[in-house]
């Protein structure tokens, strides 16, 4: 494990997307903004992919910046889509894995093919062509609502999520998701702490329904929760460390930073300014192995 500069800043943040995902800033104008932010540690946590993690290495290797690898999941719990983060801390993750995540990207390509046949008989017309020029390697439905904007379908981003791409709209497509408790034993076995991501996006922040899945995913592997998030009330905070503390689980916690595809969130201290996440989470994490 390589030294970190405690002087830079003592605020962290362990999630965050770059432009490799659905974020929008590039691997080095995220680590300048964290730096900005005086965050001391910085995990990069893009969908599917380490590209923007590996990219941001070298850069942050030279600006002092702790960088952690991580990636996000999107997992199905019966009909429920559930996020999973996965961080490497110490431990590379294995070619199986690797190669795994390049099923997954297919399952996403494969989505996003049907998902523009269903925009279609809606009326609204864009081409794959534009929504992968919208990202890199890999293509999100943010990257579609900016395309429905431009293409003046919709007001804004919200607007397109909430008519057209949000899971309760009309144009919503599944994607072939693989199970939790499978990428909980798949990112285990590649030396990988999972962490259950944003609970509160889960049944409706039904508590109850919530910690039972904790519970029911525990004897799977699942090691941490999400405690801190831009999208976590007071008093969810409050719950979720009691939870993790009745189960004995490991604490992480971030903004979820997207750049400018999520504007209100900020680096390091979330939605509006509400996040603050203790330095003792990195340390408990980083024993949680
Ligand atoms: P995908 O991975 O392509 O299914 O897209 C999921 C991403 O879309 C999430 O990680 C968010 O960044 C974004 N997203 C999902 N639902 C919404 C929503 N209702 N409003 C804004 N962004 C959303
Ligand atoms: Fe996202
Ligand atoms: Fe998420
Ligand atoms: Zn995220």
């Amino acid at each position: 494990m390589e030294e970190w500069n405690r002087e830079v800043g003592d605020l962290i943040d362990l999630h965050s997307h770059t432009y490799y995902s659905d974020g929008t800033s590039s691997p080095q104008e995220l680590v300048e903004i964290a730096l900005e932010a005086r965050l001391e540690a910085l995990s990069i946590t893009d969908h599917d992919t380490f590209e923007g993690f590996d990219a941001a290495v070298p850069i942050a290797r030279d600006r002092g910046l702790k960088l952690i690898r991580g990636i996000e999941l999107s997992t199905r719990y019966h009909t429920t889509s559930v996020h999973l983060l996965g961080y490497f801390i110490g431990y590379e993750p294995s070619a199986e894995f690797v190669s795994w995540l390049g099923e997954l990207q297919e399952t996403r390509r494969d989505r996003n093919r049907r998902l523009i046949a269903k925009l279609r008989e809606y009326g609204v017309a864009v081409t794959l062509e534009e929504v992968e020029k919208k990202g890199r390697s890999l293509t999100g439905r943010p990257h579609f609502a900016r395309v429905m904007v431009e293409k003046g379908y919709v007001p804004d981003m919200e607007a397109a999520f909430r008519e057209y791409l949000d899971e309760s709209a009309r144009a919503y497509v599944e994607r072939h998701d693989p199970q939790l408790s499978e990428s909980i034993g798949r990112l285990r076995q590649a030396g990988g702490i999972p962490s259950l991501a944003h609970p509160v996006r889960i049944f409706r922040n039904d508590y109850a329904k919530v910690d039972a899945l904790i519970g029911e995913m525990i004897p799977h592997g699942l090691s941490a929760i999400e405690v801190y998030h831009s999208d976590h009330k007071a008093r969810d905070v409050k719950h979720y460390l009691e939870t993790a503390n009745r189960y004995g689980l490991a604490i992480t916690g971030g903004s979820d930073f997207h750049g400018a595809n999520k504007p209100r969130i900020h680096l390091g201290t979330g939605y509006g300014h509400n996040l603050t996440i203790p330095h003792q989470v990195l340390d408990d994490l980083m024993g949680a192995q």
